[in-house]
């Protein structure tokens, strides 16, 4: 039977893709099934394309400091839109270089959205495809939003990390919320491009899942800068809109009262869950 394989895999991403790979190696036949492309968040929504723009805010940090080491690098202008082209450039690499991975280990890739069967069988299209050993879900997380104080993902004046990463530009203002690793690491991309950044955490601390050293670090590193603000707190976080505009509201427990904070665009990031609309099911 074409389409049968000793292991299927569902969701092309870091699990997914590696999984793929070390069937591969052990000797079985593999199948890696992707809806959209190789890689998943990390190498196309997540880590990779975060880290390209990363860079290229540490590049426009040094050139603001370089004066201080002797170099004057003159006045620095940033612009997001052609570091966001570069980052997707990078991104886009780094799922070639998967797709080159699963030819190299002879892993089918089928493109499509798989559906689970009865009996270890997967659906795709019109094609099923039938597992001898077993079928592996890897299907990952998305984004989910805060219903709960009424925010939604409106993809214009609140968005989550996977519009911020495909902005044109760097807006004026901005307000995070969640300061764990990602809102952090958005606070200081957009920082550097040169946006106004209130970062709301509803825990006492900024990076809450970090060792206090780290969290330590943060701070000092933060209130370094100039027009980046912090409130961390209790988690009374509410954004309200006016005129095309997002409010940020939170009190802090040191008393910091982050109240009226404005955001050109407020993104939100309190983290991800399972896939569940997308999840495959049994049918
Ligand atoms: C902005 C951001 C920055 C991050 N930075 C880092 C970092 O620096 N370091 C780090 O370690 N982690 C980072 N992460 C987390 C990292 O991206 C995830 O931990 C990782 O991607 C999880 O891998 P996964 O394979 O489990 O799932 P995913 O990467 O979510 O992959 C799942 C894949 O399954 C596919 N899929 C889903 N349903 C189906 C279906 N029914 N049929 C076919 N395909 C399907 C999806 O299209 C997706 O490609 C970051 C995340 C974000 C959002």
């Amino acid at each position: 039977m074409a389409n049968s394989f000793d292991v299927i895999i569902l969701g092309g991403g870091p699990a997914g893709y590696v999984g793929a790979i070390r069937s591969a190696q052990l000797g079985m036949s593999t199948a890696l099934i992707e809806k959209e492309k190789l890689g998943g968040v990390c190498v196309n929504i997540g880590c990779i394309p975060t880290k390209a723009l990363l860079h290229s805010a540490y590049i426009a940090s040094l050139l603001r400091e370089a004066k201080e080491f002797g170099v004057d690098a003159g006045a620095v202008k940033t612009d997001y839109g052609v570091a966001m082209q570069r980052s997707r450039k990078v991104s886009d690499q780094n799922s070639k270089g998967v797709e080159y991975l699963m030819k190299k280990n002879k892993v089918t890739v089928v493109k499509g959205t798989g559906v689970l069967q009865p009996g270890r069988k997967v659906k795709v299209g019109n094609d099923v495809y039938e597992a001898k050993k077993a079928v592996l879900i890897a299907t990952g997380s998305r984004v989910k939003g805060l219903p709960q104080i009424g925010l939604e993902i409106n993809k214009t004046t609140v968005i989550s990390s996977d519009e911020a990463l495909f902005l044109e530009k760097a807006p004026a203002s901005m307000a995070i919320i969640g300061a764990g690793a990602v809102g952090m690491e958005f606070a200081n991309i957009f920082h550097a491009f040169g946006t106004t950044v209130t970062l709301i955490e509803a825990l006492p601390r900024i990076l809450p899942l970090e060792d206090v050293e780290v969290q330590k670090a943060g701070y000092r590193r933060d209130r370094r800068r100039e027009g980046e603000e912090g409130h961390a707190g209790e988690g009374q976080g509410h954004l309200g809109g006016r005129g095309g505009r997002r409010d940020a509201e939170g009190r802090g427990r040191d008393g910091a009262d982050g109240r009226g904070s404005r955001g050109e665009h407020g993104e939100y990031r309190p983290g991800r869950m399972r896939r569940a609309g997308d999840r495959p099911r049994l049918h």
